[in-house]
């Protein structure tokens, strides 16, 4: 069993029913649908496909949209151009029918303001860098610091900045709606800035009447003056490092990752670690020694989940990317367990937060097999595993929407069952998938977090069992 999620960007490299399958078959417990790339013809068929995967091999992949953002990117060029260090090269935002050799366009107007004399742009987070020496109405004439070859639709950012666009687009709302009526279980916030604009897309998920979970990315440096309400309000976060690492100083990356982190655990949010963790593998069969050690590191700070982007969208071992993933985390986290050391959780005198804790700190004094959540919106079941018992959890919902939001979350096994009036008869219920499937045995010693019906009033309740 493996703790710690994985999840996968759909790209090119992806993008079949077969291929579907065989990630799904490799571990991967969230498919990410990358906005940034693709049109929406092609998201609903990467959709579809998932869907007929979770109803005919009974996987409960999970679906994250994830919008493009206020996401800056150079325009389509021809031919990739060989810019050396030392050469002056313009970005423009002028429509023009062909550009000069030693020029790009850009796709938003307003970046001309965005960046002042000084300033250095950086491509792909920072493959090739140019310094701003001069504006000239649309023009902004640079001398390139690291040179390099620039392909089409590369991504922009302003060292140090954030791009001053609404941090939800037309074209986001756009996505958004796509999302909402094929059913995504999550949309992910790009470049969120502050608080305001994922409580404005929770609001309009609510008035839309669906229930999809927000995700804020951290990848903006205004977002930093602002963090803990924007934990606050969201419901996870995703650490995105390459951004991040552009838009400030990269040493701060790892100070962040862990801060975010930490905030997460104790807001009992879930969190995603993301971008260059298997990055090597889109070229190579094999992951760097240094790129393990940072998979250690997430699994060590107990992130929810990881994500692979290029790795599976565009790499060249998509397969051998999940694989090489979901084992390195297995043979990590066995080691990690060893050590019970715990996080103090403060006290939050709320019944069903303090029964989660407990149950966790059960699990782990009285040498249980697991902890079995009865979860019907799986907010029961989120709060157990944000605790991070050292035993699996498995939740028992109603609803295949809960079961397959639930593959996101650290620990968390999620079956579908129905609901008998008796919860006794629920409980037994199971019990017996679980021993069935071979999870549990007979006479094992579990926790159950459930209701119990007593005087037609539900009571939250900790049972410690043999079953
Ligand atoms: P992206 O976000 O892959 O959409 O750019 C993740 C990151 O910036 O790390
Ligand atoms: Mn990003």
């Amino acid at each position: 069993m493996r703790q710690t999620k994985i999840i996968c960007t759909i790209g090119p490299k992806t993008a079949s029913f077969e291929s579907l399958l065989k990630l799904a078959n490799l571990g991967m417990n969230v498919a990410r649908l990358n906005m940034s790339h693709g049109d929406l013809l092609w998201h609903k068929k990467i959709i579809d496909w998932i869907k007929t995967l979770n109803r005919k091999e009974r996987f409960s992949i999970a679906i994250l949209l994830d919008t493009k953002g206020p996401e800056i990117r150079t325009g389509d060029i021809k031919k990739p151009k060989e810019i050396k260090s030392g050469q002056r090269f313009i970005f423009t935002t002028e429509k023009k029918p062909t550009y000069e050799e030693d020029m790009v366009e850009v796709n938003y107007d307003g970046f001309v303001d965005d960046v002042a004399v000084g300033d250095v742009i950086l491509v792909d987070g920072g493959l090739l860098s140019f310094l701003v020496k001069e504006k000239k109405e649309k023009r902004i004439i640079t001398e390139c610091l690291d040179g390099g070859l620039l392909t089409s639709r590369r991504h922009l950012n302003i060292k140090g900045k954030s791009s001053s666009l609404p941090t939800i687009t037309k074209k986001d709302w756009e996505d958004i709606n796509f999302g909402i009526e094929n059913g995504v279980d999550f949309i992910a916030l790009s470049f969120v800035k502050d608080s305001k604009s994922i409580v404005n897309l929770k609001n309009y998920l609510k008035q839309k009447q669906v229930n999809i979970q927000v995700i804020a990315k951290i990848e903006s440096a205004q977002s930093l003056s602002c963090l803990e309400e924007i934990i606050d309000v969201a419901d996870g976060v995703v650490v995105a490092r390459g951004d991040l690492g552009a838009e400030l100083p990269i040493e701060q990356v790892p100070l962040l990752q862990e801060k975010i982190i930490n905030s997460c655990l104790l807001k009992r949010k879930p969190v995603i670690v993301a971008t260059h963790l298997l990055e090597s593998m889109i070229e190579n069969p094999t992951p760097t020694r240094a790129e393990v050690t940072d998979i250690f590191l997430a699994l060590k700070q107990k992130a929810d989940a990881l994500m692979l982007s290029g790795e599976t969208a565009v790499g060249n071992y998509p397969f051998k990317s999940v694989s090489v993933m979901d084992e390195v985390i297995k043979k990590l986290e066995k080691e990690i367990f060893l050590n019970k050391e715990r996080k103090f959780f403060p006290e939050t005198f709320d019944a069903k937060i303090e029964i989660a804790k407990a149950s966790s700190f059960l699990a782990m004094n009285l040498n249980v097999s697991a902890i079995v959540v009865f979860t019907r919106r799986g907010y029961m079941a989120s709060l157990v595993s944000s605790f991070r018992p050292s035993v699996s959890i498995f939740a028992f919902t109603n609803m295949s929407s809960v079961k397959r939001k639930l593959n996101l979350f650290w620990g968390v096994t999620a079956f579908r069952i129905d609901f008998s009036k008796d919860p006794e008869k629920t409980i037994k219920k199971a019990i017996k998938i679980l021993i069935e499937r071979k999870y549990l045995k007979e006479n094992d010693k579990i926790i159950i977090v459930s209701d119990i019906l007593i005087e037609k009033e539900y009571v939250e309740t900790i049972q410690i069992r043999k079953i």
